[in-house]
């Protein structure tokens, strides 16, 4: 088990702070990683230019480390648990990068996890303390990552089967609304960061519609709930997928409004980019090229598939 806890270093200076655990660390000497690419955004990606500290410690000493390339470090071998603390600047606000302000924490995992080499099969815990400071006393957790020890609002322990799991799970962090609704007798969840003003009741009715034709064309549905998650902003428009869950850049203006019954071509636009990522879930996520499940996120990955991932886009019959 490797585990990872995450702190809220500092909201003003927008720094996450990392401390993982390797209880059995490579004898040789460990190497750890930040990957190349996030799946579902086909582009290398420098993830590791915003790891601003580094540090490790076995028994109480420090260890030294050496980057070898520019996502890649390689650490002195250790006799016993190896501790490596570091720091992440968060200040993108994009669907496949990681945001923390005073207002909210928003992340990916391959911005924020060091891959342990050679130990990519093993589970991962991922620690989320509730912050101490007043500031964060509305904070709640939304992130669709299997449960161990969490508080009401979502703080506390989550596990995963593998890091490559570990990295699929993006997480909200802060005072979003969240709304709720089933399909095929499994949770869907909403969970809404930004100002907004927002017809929540009738955005679940219009997705289960939605989510509904989509399970009944692949005729099962592969996971136990699912996390809809909307980053809204004045103009912007973007999603990635996940496992079980999707993150969304949304313009305030797509979001359903109350009054009016009719699907405008704004909110039709932002019922097509929740189908879409939806769609991932089977299409990319489990039907997905060979290559795709034997390599990870370390080096990039080379396919001819890219026209079948997201050429193919599920129509919508709203009306
Ligand atoms: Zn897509």
């Amino acid at each position: 088990m490797n585990c990872y806890k995450l702190s809220f270093k500092s909201a003003q200076a927008h720094l996450f702070e990392i401390e993982l655990t390797i209880q059995q660390p490579d004898p040789n000497g460990q190497v750890v990683y930040l990957p190349a690419w996030i799946r579902g955004s086909y582009m290398v990606r420098d993830f590791a230019r915003n790891v601003i500290t580094i540090e490790a410690i076995s028994n109480g000493n420090p260890v030294i480390i050496d980057k070898v390339d520019k996502q890649t470090w390689q650490i002195a071998p250790v006799e016993g648990e190896l501790r490596i603390t570091y720091t992440v600047y968060a200040w993108e606000l994009s669907v496949r990068a990681a945001h923390f302000d005073t207002t909210h924490a928003y992340f990916n995992g391959p911005c924020l996890f060091l891959g342990v080499k050679g130990q990519e099969e093993n589970p991962c815990r991922l620690t989320i303390p509730r912050p101490n400071a007043d500031s964060y006393r509305e904070w709640r957790v939304a992130i669709a990552m299997p449960v161990e020890d969490i508080d009401v609002a979502g703080f506390g322990d989550y596990i995963s089967d593998s890091y490559e799991a570990l990295i699929d799970y993006p997480a909200e962090i802060g005072t979003f609304s969240m709304a709720e609704f089933e399909v095929k007798g499994r949770q869907h969840r909403i969970a809404v960061y930004g100002l907004h003003n927002a017809d929540l009741t009738r955005f679940c009715k219009d997705l289960q519609l939605i989510c509904s034709e989509e399970v009944d064309l692949f005729s099962e549905l592969p996971i136990n709930d699912y996390l809809f998650m909307l980053l809204v902003v004045g103009d912007g428009y973007g999603g990635l997928e996940h496992r079980n869950s999707t993150s969304l850049l949304v313009s305030r203006n797509d979001l359903p409004k109350g009054k009016h019954n009719k699907v405008s071509e704004d909110y039709r636009r932002l019922l097509a980019l929740c189908s879409h990522e939806y769609f991932h879930l089977w299409h990319v996520k489990r039907i997905t090229p060979e290559i795709f499940l034997q390599e990870g996120t370390e080096k990039e990955v080379h396919t001819r598939q890219l026209w079948i991932f997201e050429g193919i886009i599920p129509p919508i019959t709203m009306s």
